[in-house]
């Protein structure tokens, strides 16, 4: 049987307008035949037009086995987990979006040997501009704590970069619950190309998300023309039932979520995964406490590296966890966005 290329991805995914922006297919196609343009509202990959498969006839179809798109549709709100936490960093993290418990799990890491390498969104602070980026020193990561709500770029675009070109063997990835999956499958898969990336991922930490926005329409075009503020006076973006925009001069503007409709990423509006149902670690913040981080202890993986963090005193954590909270609104999600 042929194997699928990226004509079939394509079909399904691109012009359907299911593509998640993910780019697990970016990162892992051996040909660098798939990119994403720059712009607004781009919100599928492009192709080259050579193909492997299609063009040579020479297996592949790994573009098509990493897709989070092509299977079935996750409905779980907060999925299997060993144990549930709150936690916080014990050292400052100044960007930290809630706890600073992602970054100090990673940084520890990093120190001890644990792992190499941390593939990441980090962005231009002046900008605010993303990009998907290779991490190796704890005091970068710690430079660049805090969440990127809104992209264009392929996400899991730099696991290329580490796993193949840079060569390292001990990743994790951070993500989205769509890149999460995309991880999953990638680890899962019985695809000889698939195999390097998938034997140097060591760990996965999922972001709990309700939805993205398109860099362009938000930074350049909701937030600079009609709310009249530079991405460079922004100290802190965050999302919860509404965008909260803390400025370098400490005021703070919220804007209705309704009003940023327009600029959702079509992607986000059927996806149903809030929690990462597929790392080693979900991260949030709801339920937990102001200034904590809500950890979701999902494998024996996730929680060797937890206790590192713990024995060396990066974090300190707590057992108080509101777990209705994070269970109210991964339901949401799913019956907001479930395919009729
Ligand atoms: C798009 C998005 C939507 C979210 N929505 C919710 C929500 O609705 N409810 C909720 O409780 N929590 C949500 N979160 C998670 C929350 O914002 C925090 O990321 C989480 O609580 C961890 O906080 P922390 O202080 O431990 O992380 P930090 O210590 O600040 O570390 C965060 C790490 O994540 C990395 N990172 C940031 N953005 C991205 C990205 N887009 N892709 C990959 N890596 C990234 C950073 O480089 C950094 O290393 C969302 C996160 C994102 C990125
Ligand atoms: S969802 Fe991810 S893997 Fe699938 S087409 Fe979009 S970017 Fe590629
Ligand atoms: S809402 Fe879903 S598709 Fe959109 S960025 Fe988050 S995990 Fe990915």
């Amino acid at each position: 049987m042929a194997e699928k290329s990226y004509l079939d991805l394509k079909k399904e995914v691109w012009d359907t307008h299911k593509c998640s922006g993910c780019g697990a297919c970016v990162a892992v196609c051996p040909a660098d035949a798939l990119s994403f343009a720059e712009g607004e509202m781009v919100i599928t990959p492009q192709s080259t037009g050579y193909c492997k498969q299609a063009t040579d006839n020479v297996p592949c179809g790994a573009c098509y086995d990493v897709c989070p798109r092509t299977g079935d549709w996750p409905q779980e709100t907060l999925g299997k987990y060993i144990e549930l936490l709150s936690a916080k960093a014990t050292f400052e993290i100044p960007h930290r979006q809630s706890g600073g418990a992602v970054t100090a799990i990673l940084a520890n890491a990093l120190d001890t040997g644990l792992i190499d390498a941390v593939v990441t969104v980090t962005d231009d602070p002046w900008t605010l501009r993303p990009s998907s980026t290779v991490i190796t020193k704890s005091d970068v990561l710690i430079t660049d704590a805090g969440s990127r709500y809104s992209w264009w770029v392929p996400l899991l675009a730099a696991l290329k970069e580490a796993s193949i070109t840079r060569k390292y063997t001990k990743i994790a990835v951070i993500g989205v619950p769509c890149v999460v999956q995309a991880t999953s499958r990638i680890r899962s898969s019985n695809n000889d190309l698939l195999r390097p990336f998938a034997k140097s991922i060591r760990l996965v930490i999922g972001l709990f998300c309700t939805e993205t926005f398109d860099y362009a329409g938000l930074i350049n075009g909701k937030l600079q023309k009609k709310y009249h503020i530079s991405p460079h006076e922004i100290k802190k973006l965050d999302v919860k039932g509404k965008l909260d925009i803390l400025k370098q001069d400490e005021s703070t503007i919220s804007v209705s979520l309704s009003d940023l409709e327009d600029t959702i990423r079509p992607g986000c509006k059927i996806c149903t995964d809030f929690t990462s149902l597929n790392a080693d670690i979900s991260a949030g913040a709801v339920g937990s406490p102001a200034g904590y981080t809500t950890l979701i202890i999902r494998s024996d993986i996730g929680k060797g590296f937890v206790e590192s963090a713990v024995r060396n005193r990066k974090i300190v954590t707590d057992s108080t966890i509101d777990t209705a909270a994070i269970e109210k609104l991964a339901s949401s999600k799913i019956k907001k966005n479930s395919r009729k």
